[in-house]
């Protein structure tokens, strides 16, 4: 690799040359996190090099037809497997118009952290379809839908990979996903999804369940800080799956939510706002522009505003260097992946805000994931209160592990939450040795 070409922070003895083709600021962005923590912890270099690269990287193109049905269009798509050490990989379907493969791996990267620090039989796994979800009607996305699952249809599998939701991806998508890969295999695999209604072998709890981890972590983080919830203001970027039901199970923790927003804009209500004004605003309006219960406020003044908590669960690259040192926060969890950028957490660190980082905060999506697939194995399903008890039980247990891990290294949680998962990897790795 020419000297201007290589990443910073590399292991010394680094043998992989070349372009990386997925070197983007995202990938960018996940793979100097790990060698910041790889360097921290003095990771076998053996390990870290090869993690810092997708084990398996598939890119596809394919046609879809247009509702006009003369018209067809033809679409990338992706599905990275990062690590086949631990079990299966697990990760979710992003349809977003700017997707490219470095995102998707960061994105899957990411995901093994996640499954490591929980402790789930997975490595981590992401796909996706470069294609504006808002653009196409519901026949062509299910069109698009299945069409992708065929095209990457070798590689995944209950047992090999198990793609689930993410951004611009929903319960519906999921369902074609796992008709497609059935009709293929002459049977129903529920199992080669996760996040499907609960008619085809779904889990209770798994929609609420990214925004009820968000929410176990924040109570967490207060009951560390000394801080109570009951009271508190909260603002939330992002009123998606996850963003509206950490606003919602806050709120009804006695939590005043001051400001929510969507991909267009913002509210913000000093005195909270009334979420189910806000909810039946969005059934009817699709976005929260013109809410009247609120002042319209921008994405970027809204992670500005004063509050205790912030929530950040749209997309990524929000807090960077340019505005971390503007936030009034006390507390800051991450429900999106890939919030903040590595010049923000030393501005965050610096400024002592108690950063709860996306590996853990937004890792109870992927828990109900695998409770999900733990029940399709065994055809046997679960109440709604025991996947919420059981996955508040796991995300306390993990969250005071990361932040024993913190205390004991002096170090900050997302460093300490990625120290755990590291850990874990190179034991399997340790363990099951370099083929052949
Ligand atoms: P979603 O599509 O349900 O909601 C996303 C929200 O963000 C919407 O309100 C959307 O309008 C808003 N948004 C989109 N683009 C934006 C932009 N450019 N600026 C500001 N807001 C924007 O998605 P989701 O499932 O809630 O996911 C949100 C984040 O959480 C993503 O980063 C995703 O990777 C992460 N995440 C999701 C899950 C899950 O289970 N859904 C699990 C772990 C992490």
């Amino acid at each position: 690799m020419a000297e201007s070409d290589a990443l910073p922070g590399a292991p010394a003895h680094g043998t992989l040359t070349g372009r990386l083709e997925w070197d983007t600021p995202m990938y960018r962005l996940a793979v100097g996190q790990l060698d910041r923590t790889a360097a921290r912890m003095q990771l076998d270099e053996n390990i870290w090099e090869r993690l810092r690269t997708p084990q398996r990287a598939l890119v596809v193109s394919f046609p879809f037809r247009r509702d006009d049905y003369d018209t067809v269009d033809t679409v990338f798509g992706y599905r990275v497997q990062h690590l086949l050490t631990m079990g299966p990989t697990k990760g979710g379907t992003r349809y977003d118009a700017d997707l490219d493969l470095g995102e998707v791996t960061a994105l899957s990267m990411w995901m093994t952290w996640k499954c490591a620090i929980i402790g789930l039989p997975f490595g981590g796994a992401k796909g996706g379809v470069r294609i504006d979800p808002t653009t196409v009607s519901a026949s062509e996305l299910q069109r698009i839908t299945r069409r992708y699952t065929s095209e990457i249809i070798e590689i995944i599998g209950p047992q090999k990979d198990i793609p689930g939701p993410d951004l611009g991806t929903d319960q519906q998508v999921m369902a074609w996903m796992m008709d497609t890969y059935s009709q293929q295999m002459g049977h129903a695999v529920p199992g080669v999804v996760t996040g499907k209604p609960v008619e085809i072998g779904g889990s209770l709890g798994r929609t609420e369940s990214t925004g009820r981890g968000v929410v176990t972590c924040t109570l967490e983080a207060c009951r560390h800080l000394g801080l109570s919830l009951e009271g508190a203001r909260v603002a939330v970027q992002g009123y998606g799956q996850v963003g509206a039901t950490a606003a919602r199970i806050a709120g009804q923790l006695g939590a005043k939510i001051v400001a929510v927003s969507d991909v267009k804009s913002g509210i913000h209500a000093p005195n909270g706002l009334d979420l189910k004004q806000v909810d039946a605003w969005v059934r009817e309006h699709r976005f929260l522009e013109g809410f009247p219960g609120g002042d319209a406020v921008s994405n970027a003044e809204l992670l500005e505003l004063p509050c205790d908590v912030l929530i950040p669960a749209a997309i990524q690259n929000q807090i960077t260097g340019r505005n971390a040192g503007r936030l009034r926060c006390r507390v800051l969890v991450e429900g999106a992946n890939g919030p903040t950028d590595l010049d923000a957490d030393d501005v965050l660190r610096e400024r002592g805000i108690f950063t709860v980082p996306d590996i853990l905060a937004n890792a109870g999506g992927v828990t109900v994931s695998y409770f999900e697939w733990v029940q399709d194995a065994q055809q046997f399903f679960w109440t709604e209160e025991e996947v919420n008890q059981k996955l508040v039980l796991i995300m306390q247990r993990a969250f005071r592990e990361v932040l024993a891990v913190a205390e004991e290294q002096k170090v900050d949680l997302r460093t300490a939450a990625l120290m755990k998962g590291l850990a874990r990897v190179r034991e399997a790795k340790r363990r099951r040795g370099v083929f052949p």
